[in-house]
């Protein structure tokens, strides 16, 4: 597949700071690098929104016809509790904290964030790429890097030198000094913006997680692994890297220097720099090293199902700020109940179609077989419904306007003038795209228990077979009496919902 098909996708790329056509190096196979979790506490919500959006572009890649090589690295060592170069290693301190090994902290948080990405229909990357299995990859990146020239030694361990790469910081817009943040911490630094790239353990100080290197014991500056695995997984010239934008500041500002000096040229390694916004409460960033986040876990022991989750995070464009809030939250789960209830009412109506298993097949790794799935499912289209096609095609390929797309999948849905059949088929091939899992998701199984709740499933379904004896006997004071009882136990009846009879209260 060497041509996209329908629009051509215009991807906003951060380091030119412009939208330009996208198509990959190989036409055969697009290559993804995104910055991965460091793995010393649960992700919070803001942390998933990146990587909703990660795998949103990948399924319109995918989309637009091509596999992608997807890498996402997982951070076990190196991050610093502070992006420049003081402060206690994250991993160490959390390992402390809860008395436990680094490699405990790492393997539970790891297991985590994995868990989350699947409540979120994110799909596991193609190779997930963990630092600590890469430290001797590192030390020789690193000396490749020392023997060009660009880095220099202090007590405190090895530094790259950013004067010696041309343009240095031009992902964050600034230039060297400007760099926002920077500050020099570290004695001895010839720039400010200067970071280690090995970091030497101190005199007498035994770290949990050292190596030896030809700069004595230590661990690896954080910003090397990221160059050395997107190096080594997907080549020096690849396709894509993402990130949050934070990380356009310094750390990938780091990255770009690092492959610079390694390759001895100015290409930043990526083709396109794209960087997803944050995830913002009204107190401010929802970072974890602040805490008081909320993780997906916690939202989903209030009873919010996940996939409304990646549903608030589609519903704003993935350059803009995004607003949390139990409103907004709340609101995302009703949008995707009706989203739901809609593709049930088409799926009543024409049973199971021929193409259902191609569906699950699209959720299979590189996303090689989405062409054909979509050439199947799209087959023989009316004009009306090839339309609406064309219309998402074009929203996403704008950038992944994927707010656009979204009003479209619903219009499909319920679309008096296309055929249910049709109808059906419209629904599963956007959904390739947005990974809401429309085609294996019942409005029933929206219905998350909070974990506070006190009443049975079954104590439930007895008072409302009671309720609807009452109210078949006109007992209408019975029957309120029933529905106030339940709304006590949390529980909000519904009359006339077709099988959903019942549904908890949100507590959020
Ligand atoms: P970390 O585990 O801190 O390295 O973060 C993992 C990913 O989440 C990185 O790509 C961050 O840029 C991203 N990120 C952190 N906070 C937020 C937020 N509030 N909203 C969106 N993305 C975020
Ligand atoms: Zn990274």
């Amino acid at each position: 597949m060497t041509q996209p098909t329908g629009a051509p996708l215009m991807l906003f790329d951060s380091l030119t700071r412009s939208t330009r056509t996208f198509a990959p190096i190989d036409p055969d196979m697009a290559r993804v690098y995104s910055c991965g979790p460091t793995v010393y506490d649960f992700a919070h919500l803001g942390n998933l929104r990146a990587y909703v959006f990660t795998d949103t572009l990948r399924r319109v890649l995918n989309w637009k016809g091509w596999p992608v090589n997807h890498v996402i690295n997982i951070t076990d060592v190196g991050h610093l509790t502070s992006d420049a170069d003081a402060g206690d290693d994250k991993m160490e301190a959390a390992a402390a904290r809860q008395n436990r090994t680094i490699w405990d902290i790492a393997a539970f948080y790891t297991d985590a964030f994995k868990a989350d990405l699947a409540a979120l229909n994110i799909r596991t990357p193609t190779i997930w790429s963990v630092a600590t299995d890469h430290i001797q990859d590192m030390i020789a990146f690193a000396r490749e890097i020392e023997a060009h020239g660009a880095s220099y030694e202090l007590d405190s361990g090895l530094y790259f030198d950013t004067s010696k790469v041309p343009d240095y910081g031009r992902l964050a817009g600034a230039r060297g000094d400007e760099v926002v943040g920077r500050i020099a911490e570290v004695e001895g630094k010839r720039n400010p913006a200067d970071f280690a790239l090995w970091r030497r353990s101190a005199d007498g100080e035994q770290r949990q997680m050292e190596w030896l290197s030809p700069w004595g014991p230590g661990a690896p500056g954080w910003h090397l692994e990221c160059s050395v695995m997107s190096m080594k997984y997907l080549g020096a010239q690849f396709d894509i890297h993402t990130g949050g934008i934070d990380h356009r500041e310094i750390h990938h500002c780091n990255e770009i220097a690092q492959n610079q000096a390694f390759t001895g040229s100015e290409k930043s390694g990526a083709n396109f720099w794209m960087h997803n916004n944050f995830l913002v409460d009204r107190g401010g960033k929802m970072s974890k090293s602040k805490g008081g986040f909320a993780t997906l876990a916690s939202v989903i022991a209030k009873g919010v199902h996940p996939l409304a989750y990646r549903l608030l995070c589609l519903s704003a464009h993935y350059r803009s700020e995004l607003e949390f809030s139990p409103e907004a939250l709340a609101a995302a789960l009703t949008r995707l109940g009706r989203l739901v209830l809609a593709v049930e009412q088409v799926r009543a109506q024409v049973g199971d179609p021929d193409w259902l298993p191609l569906v699950a097949e699209s959720e299979k790794s590189k996303g090689a077989a989405f062409a054909y799935q979509r050439s199947v499912i799209e087959a023989g289209l009316s004009a009306p419904a090839a339309k609406l096609i064309d219309q998402f095609d074009e929203a996403l390929s704008a950038d992944l306007m994927v707010p656009q797309a979204l009003p479209l999948i619903e219009q499909a849905a319920t679309a008096k003038a296309i055929p249910a059949e049709e109808r059906l088929r419209l629904v599963a091939t956007m959904d390739l795209a947005l990974g809401l899992n429309l085609l294996a998701t019942r409005r029933i199984d929206l219905r998350q228990r909070p974990d506070d709740a006190t009443a049975s499933e079954d104590e439930i379904e007895a008072a409302i077979a009671e309720r609807q004896a009452a109210r078949a006997a006109k007992d209408f004071a019975e029957s309120d009496r029933i529905r106030d009882e339940l709304a006590a136990k949390g529980v909000q009846v519904m009359d006339g919902a077709g099988d959903m009879r019942w549904d908890w209260m949100l507590s959020l």
